[in-house]
């Protein structure tokens, strides 16, 4: 039988990667992506060379969370896309920038969607990585079925908030992982209560320690959590998050855990 060329690319493009993670959760909304942004911006800063790569198909938020505005510059002979350069040891991709209108919506059926995805995977000139965080479309379909089966040694970061409803999700995430024998690096918790910003008192919106717990449960090591931070989502709207994301978000921060664990 024939190799299909595609999946030889796959294999040599990202051959040269040290670590890839797959950023996911079990529903929208809880955050994946700022959290995909925190790891990208903070193990940068740590001195890695790093890879963002965006395969939410239908809410691909990165570039508009990054400011990134214009389209990927793609080198149709050569089939080859160049990933969109933040700064030293930064590098972004998304299918959003690959769009010839970003307002359009994505009505793709499955067949489509994971050609798009393995191209994604199979095209970007990376070149030498330490990380590769790839920001996966939540839930347990067939686009992040794809992401996960294209990505050799692939280990996957879960998403959570700490409430009840979005951890019911996640055990879902953990299933679908445990399922497919994808290992998983840890657990992230989002939104992990604010700071008053009168009395400076922790406030626990969305309850305490879910996540936490959830990961003490499931056998999961803990990676870290980022608070609910309003300046977090006033940067995110308005394209400056990589800014904001530099500033120091404690020990607590997700990609110290990340360090932790996976070198
Ligand atoms: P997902 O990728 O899970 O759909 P996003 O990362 O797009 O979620 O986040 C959803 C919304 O919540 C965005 O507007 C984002 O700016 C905001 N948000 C996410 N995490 C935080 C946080 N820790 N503090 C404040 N706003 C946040």
């Amino acid at each position: 039988p024939g190799i299909d060329p595609l999946d030889q690319r796959l294999t040599r493009n990202l051959a040269d990667i040290r670590h890839k993670l797959v950023v996911m959760s079990g529903k929208g909304g809880v955050g994946k992506s700022t959290v995909a942004a925190e790891l990208a911006v903070g193990l940068s800063l740590a001195g890695y060379r790093v890879g963002l790569l965006d395969v939410d198909l239908h809410g691909p938020s990165i570039p508009r969370m990054l400011g990134i505005a214009g389209h990927a510059e793609v080198l149709t002979d050569e089939q080859l896309i160049k990933p969109v350069i933040i700064d030293e040891g930064l590098k972004v991709i998304s299918v959003e920038l690959l769009m010839p209108d970003k307002e359009a919506s994505v009505i793709w059926r499955g067949p489509m969607k994971i050609g798009v995805i393995r191209q994604l995977m199979g095209d970007v000139t990376w070149g030498a990585l330490d990380f590769l965080i790839i920001d996966a479309p939540p839930g347990t379909g067939d686009e992040p079925l794809t992401v996960a089966q294209n990505v050799e040694g692939a280990k996957v970061v879960l998403v959570t908030t700490p409430q009840e409803i979005a951890l019911a999700d996640l055990r879902k995430s953990l299933d679908f992982c445990r399922q497919l024998d994808l290992p998983v690096l840890g657990l992230v918790e989002n939104m992990a209560g604010l700071v008053c910003p009168h009395c400076g008192g922790q406030v626990d919106f969305l309850g305490q320690g879910g996540g936490q717990d959830t990961a003490a449960r499931s056998g999961l090591k803990f990676l870290g959590r980022l608070p609910w931070d309003p300046k977090l989502m006033a940067a995110a709207d308005a394209g400056r998050l990589v800014s904001l994301l530099r500033r120091d978000w404690g020990e607590d921060a997700p990609y110290r855990g990340v360090v932790q664990e996976a070198l």
